[in-house]
């Protein structure tokens, strides 16, 4: 991750009040197929709520946003790949926000 997304993920994770865990950060070219590309640049981040009640994820969600993120939950029925969220940051291309 860049300095500006990880500086972000931090001022996430003081809102929520504790550590996120990270599976997937950016930069990640080819490297989770189930991404589709969008984790290839910058700005991205995929947050493991795999433990978290329905409630803690959203919690995450809301604190990614807070702090400028476009976020939001993403299930294994919606993609092959385990409960996270999938955060990812204003400024970058349009085609990379999906
Ligand atoms: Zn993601």
């Amino acid at each position: 991750m860049n300095r500006r997304t990880v500086a972000m993920v931090k001022a996430a994770e003081g809102l929520y009040h504790s550590k996120f865990a990270i599976l997937q950060g950016s930069y990640n070219k080819g490297g989770v197929e189930a991404s589709a590309g969008t984790h290839d640049g910058g700005g991205a981040v995929d947050v493991d709520v795999r433990t978290k009640s329905a409630a803690q994820r959203v919690a995450v969600v809301k604190a990614l946003r807070e702090v400028g993120f476009a976020a939001w939950l993403r299930t294994p029925a919606q993609v092959n790949w385990p409960h996270h969220v999938h955060g990812i940051l204003a400024g970058v291309p349009w085609h990379l926000h999906f």
